[in-house]
């Protein structure tokens, strides 16, 4: 059986690393729109959580290269915040290692990337990089991808792990669902601990992740290098309301009298009180946008797509995807959405990665649970494999869609907080931050972080979790 994973991204890898354990028999094949990034000298993304539920699913495939994200990244448990008049308002827990086993990481995109490509000496090569998609449709009981150069391949089963501007996505939805901006702007970047004031550096160092919450947008950052680090590094970034994106060439240095303006007259508890205009806030933002390294900054306008009623082509296709060229209310279910191309979330979740690298796992038991064992020949004309590959894409929906969609519902509340607001709805906004700081962390954690991939499958088999 031949399955192709289009995206290389997070979500891409994880997927192959899982059917490689799991499906071990099945020929995969891998391809990517852009270069290798381990060609190029350019750090891609900012900071990420990985959360608890992330890592316990990543040990379950790949429990090496989960020990080298942990050795490069910073463990934390809670998150401070803030107001903008240098208060801290509460601490909340955020996943601690006494409860969930894995403490929560903050790490960089690139790296969590860089660990999952290197895993495995030959696996850059295995990448066919970049090979941009063009066109997916399906045929009879077989997918068949397009690419830009004109190359067409065939498989059993196609996997979309292409992000949130997924080309997959158009051969089930055509244009539908596409990316819509949220109103939110997004900036950030990393700073050296070395590059601040003296004061700042031995007043931050042991810092937890921190968010200050003010009427006119957020501003976080946190350590994004181990404990025991000797050149400490912070994460840092702001989100705004911003009516309309800004180009992505915008130059760093004219959005320093922007983010000035938001946040340079804010306070924290790290600003010197013998030096009080050089806040904290306003050294990061003049060591971001006027120091040398380019890389350390990004802006990234948030889009997101609507909640997707399916994710996969069980439910039928779109133009784009059917053969005819006519929508189709048959698919076989061998097109399938994994990770952002499904379900592209905002940051405040802080669980992108987590959720690609569950959505990789669940797939990858069920697909081994329903096909046959022999996987070494393709079956597209096997009428019984097709129904076993539709038993598997629903079950993954039923699975899946619902605690991902509750996810997002409550990571774009969270987002809604950061607009622009009045002075009462700040100080609300305020109380209930505090209030939340009392809820046990069974409460307000466990169904995400406890979540356990390999438990959740099982019960839904209806086996035993050792059986899968
Ligand atoms: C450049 C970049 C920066 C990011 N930065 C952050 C960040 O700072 N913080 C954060 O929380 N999350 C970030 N994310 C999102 C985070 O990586 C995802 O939420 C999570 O890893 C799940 O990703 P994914 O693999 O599903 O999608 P992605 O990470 O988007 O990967 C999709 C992959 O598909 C490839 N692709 C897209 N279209 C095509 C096509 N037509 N043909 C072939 N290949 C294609 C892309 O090149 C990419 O490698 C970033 C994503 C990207 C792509």
């Amino acid at each position: 059986m031949k399955i192709i994973i289009i995206g290389a991204g997070v979500g891409g890898l994880a997927t192959y690393h899982a059917f490689r354990k799991y499906l071990p028999q099945a020929r995969l094949e891998i391809y990517d729109g852009h270069p290798s990034p381990l060609k190029s000298n350019e750090l891609i993304g900012g900071g990420i959580s990985l959360g608890p539920n992330g890592q316990r699913t990543l040990a379950s495939f790949l429990p090496s290269a989960l020990s080298t994200i942990r050795e490069r990244a910073f463990e934390y448990s809670g998150i401070a915040f803030a107001n903008a008049d240098g208060k801290v308002i509460t601490n909340i827990p955020f996943g601690s290692k006494e409860r969930y086993k894995y403490g929560q990481l903050m790490t960089t995109r690139a790296m969590v990337h860089e660990v999952l490509l290197r895993e495995d000496a030959e696996m850059d090569g295995r990448v066919h990089w970049c090979m941009k998609v063009s066109r997916v449709w399906e045929k009879d009981n077989t997918v068949c991808v397009r690419f830009e150069d004109g190359t067409v391949e065939e498989c059993d089963v196609l996997i979309g792990a292409d992000g949130a501007r997924s080309q997959t996505r158009n051969a089930i939805f055509g244009e539908e669902y596409k990316p819509f901006y949220d109103g939110l702007t997004g900036f950030g970047g990393f700073v050296p601990l070395t590059s601040l004031s003296r004061f700042t550096q031995d007043a931050i160092k042991n810092a937890i992740p921190s968010i200050t919450m003010g009427r006119v947008g957020a501003f976080g950052y946190s350590p994004i290098t181990p404990h025991n680090s000797t050149s400490k590094v912070l994460f840092w970034f702001s989100h705004s309301e911003i009516e309309k994106p800004l180009p992505r060439d915008t130059p760093r240095a004219d959005m320093m009298p922007l983010l000035l303006k938001r946040h340079g007259s804010w306070k924290s508890i790290y600003d010197d009180p013998k030096d009080p205009e050089n806040t904290l806030f306003k050294q990061i933002i003049t060591v971001a946008c006027t120091g040398k390294e380019h890389n350390n900054w990004f802006m990234l306008p948030r889009f997101y797509t609507p909640l997707l009623p399916h994710w996969t082509s069980l439910h039928g296709l779109s133009k784009e995807g059917s053969e005819t060229r006519m929508p189709s209310s048959k698919g076989t279910g061998r097109i399938i959405l994994l990770g952002d191309a499904a379900h592209a979330m905002p940051p405040e979740g802080a669980q992108g990665v987590s959720c690609a690298f569950e959505d990789a796992l669940t797939l990858a038991l069920l697909l081994k649970h329903y096909l046959p064992q022999d996987l070494t020949t393709s079956h597209p004309q096997d009428a019984l494999v097709g129904e076993d590959i539709a038993k598997a894409c629903k079950s993954y929906e039923d699975i899946r869609m619902p605690r991902v969609n509750k996810i997002i519902s409550e990571a774009r509340e969270k987002a809604d907080r950061k607009r622009e607001i009045s002075w009462v709805q700040d100080k609300i906004r305020e109380i209930v931050i505090w209030v939340f700081s009392w809820l046990p962390e069974s409460y307000m954690n466990d169904e995400i972080f406890a979540y356990d991939v390999e438990d959740s499958v099982a019960k839904y088999l209806g086996v035993s979790k050792d059986s899968l």
